[in-house]
């Protein structure tokens, strides 16, 4: 990663402190998402999920029968609160579940960070 050219602020320089202090508060805020997990309403979908969709979904697909634990989201929520609780969900076996996590996370790299650009041939 290319370092940040140095600024000069004269008079108010930030301190060390005050730099780690907020990069914390940006890595907390772009992860606040995870403390949907651990509301009613999120266990009240989960349990529904896994209620009525038993199975794991990929499982199934290459016939095999494998009990589901996870209620994954079909479609990337980006931490949206609004497509986090709305799904459309899933039912995954923890297997399934962290595989597509990491080849979906493994295309993300690829894809880079920024999102791409229209292909202009
Ligand atoms: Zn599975």
């Amino acid at each position: 990663m290319p370092s940040r050219p140095r600024v000069l602020r004269p008079g108010g320089a930030r301190s060390r402190v005050e730099a780690r202090r907020e990069y914390d508060a940006t890595r907390q805020a772009r992860h606040s998402w995870r403390r949907f997990y651990s509301t009613a309403r999120w266990h009240k979908i989960r349990v529904r999920q896994l209620r009525d969709f038993p199975l794991c979904a990929f499982c199934e697909r290459e016939e095999r029968v494998t009990p589901a634990t996870v209620c994954d989201h079909v479609e990337r929520h980006g931490g949206d609160e609004e497509r986090f609780f709305a799904g459309p969900f899933q039912s995954l076996c923890k297997r399934c579940h962290d595989s597509t996590k990491q080849a979906d996370e493994a295309a993300a790299k690829r894809r880079g960070p920024t999102p791409s650009l229209p292909f202009r041939g």
